[in-house]
């Protein structure tokens, strides 16, 4: 299906094998195992000498469905749903790398990620070197005989920096590892990383995917290899699944992605133009804005700049609070990805974790709120930020 359709025909159609009952929308089989005809069928399913379910911690035709899904729209010949974005991180770190293998990370990755890396993947003996996101210099420099994997996400969170994925794709085949890409804000939408070059793309289908905040779940995608059968290898014995009813609201999700994140960038552009103008706020990072240090990478990396606008208010952390409390409608919350707007401090949530320190160091100041844009109306978004921003000037 993937050569002959569109990723919009994709994403409302692939991966799905209608049952005897022809249902035009996608069924849900909440069933943990699965019956067979014979103790000879039973023998050969477990034996792999029949294709076919045999248990849902690692196969089930609902979640299989929202793997051929995501696998179809990020050009992937496989895809591995997990139970949650961090789990999909997880599971690939410890199905593709060992004790005494070296990484090397952008230093502007989710918060848990880090907490992941330094706290528990370190425990099994796996170095991490932190990096510059935009500055391939650093990435060149930390490579090391035993480096196995690149790390990245992008556009970052919550600075929006960008990374250049081609030219990483390079250096990491040049330097022998792998370039594992957390495509999150994007969504192969607006950019598709394994086109680009990479290995391994990791989701958390929490966010955009879902697209309505109502499930926790993740994915990888990549080849047959890597993730058919180190990745898959790992889930059916560590068991992170992603659950049937989950597998369903995701693919369902997927269904609406390509227009919802049409609408969510088309509304953040209006409001990052908006932000920049107005005199309470310092500073906004967008990379649509041309104002943005990686202006013309995210034009010729991405489909479109995306919904998350982050911005810095004039003033110290009261007056980003007072921005946050003067709201009537955005939901304070630090979820992301949802067609409800969303504000968040990250100093004080998302990084709350990071040392302060580190935290100024990467840019995420007291005066920073982030704005995940949903798609009410531009002009209610506007007026209830202005609530707040309007008192500050
Ligand atoms: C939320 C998030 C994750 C983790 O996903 P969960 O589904 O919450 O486990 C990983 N990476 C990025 C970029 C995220 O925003």
């Amino acid at each position: 299906m993937e050569k002959e359709f569109d990723l919009e025909t994709l994403a409302v159609r692939a991966g799905y094998n209608q049952t005897e009952e022809q249902e035009n929308s996608e069924a849900i089989f909440p069933t943990s195992s699965f019956r067979y005809n014979s103790a000879q069928q039973a023998a050969d399913r477990f034996s792999g000498a029949e294709k076919g379910n045999v248990y849902s911690r690692f196969s089930n035709p609902t979640v299989r469905a929202f793997e051929n899904r995501l696998a179809a729209l990020e050009g992937g010949d496989e895809c591995v749903a997990t139970a949650s974005g961090m789990s999909a991180i997880l599971s690939t770190f410890m199905s593709l790398c060992e004790s005494g293998d070296h990484v090397i990370s952008s230093s502007s990755i989710f918060g848990t990620t880090k907490v992941l890396f330094n706290k528990y993947l370190k425990k099994f003996g796996l170095e991490v070197t932190f990096v510059s996101q935009t500055d391939i210099g650093e990435w060149e420099k930390a490579v090391k005989p035993n480096t196995k994997a690149f790390f990245l996400e992008s556009p970052s969170n919550p600075l929006t920096q960008i990374a250049d994925i081609a030219a990483l794709s390079t250096l990491a085949k040049r330097s022998g590892a792998i370039l594992i890409v957390d495509n999150c804000f994007c969504t192969p939408i607006l950019q598709q990383p394994l086109a680009l070059g990479a290995d391994i793309i990791i989701h958390s289908a929490t966010k955009f995917l879902d697209g309505q905040g109502r499930g926790i779940g993740g994915a990888v995608v990549g080849s047959k290899a890597l993730v058919g059968e180190e990745v898959r290898g790992f889930l059916r014995t560590a068991g992170p699944s992603m659950s049937p009813f989950n597998a369903w609201i995701f693919l369902k999700g997927l269904e609406t992605l390509s227009v919802r994140m049409e609408a969510h960038c088309q509304r953040a552009m209006t409001l990052a133009v908006w932000l920049d103008e107005h005199p309470a706020v310092e500073k906004v990072f967008y990379p649509g804005l041309k104002s943005h240090p990686q202006y013309d990478l995210a034009q010729k990396q991405q489909k479109a700049a995306g919904g998350l606008v982050t911005f810095r208010v004039k003033g110290g952390r009261a007056e980003a609070w007072s921005v946050i409390d003067n709201t009537k409608m955005i939901s304070i919350t630090a979820n992301l990805g949802d067609v409800k707007t969303s504000i968040t401090h990250p100093a004080t949530t998302t990084h709350c974790r990071v040392p302060e320190d580190e935290r100024l160091a990467t840019g995420i100041t007291d005066n920073l709120l982030r704005i995940s844009v949903g798609l009410e109306s531009i002009e209610d978004l506007k007026a209830d930020l202005a609530r707040g921003l309007d008192k500050l000037v």
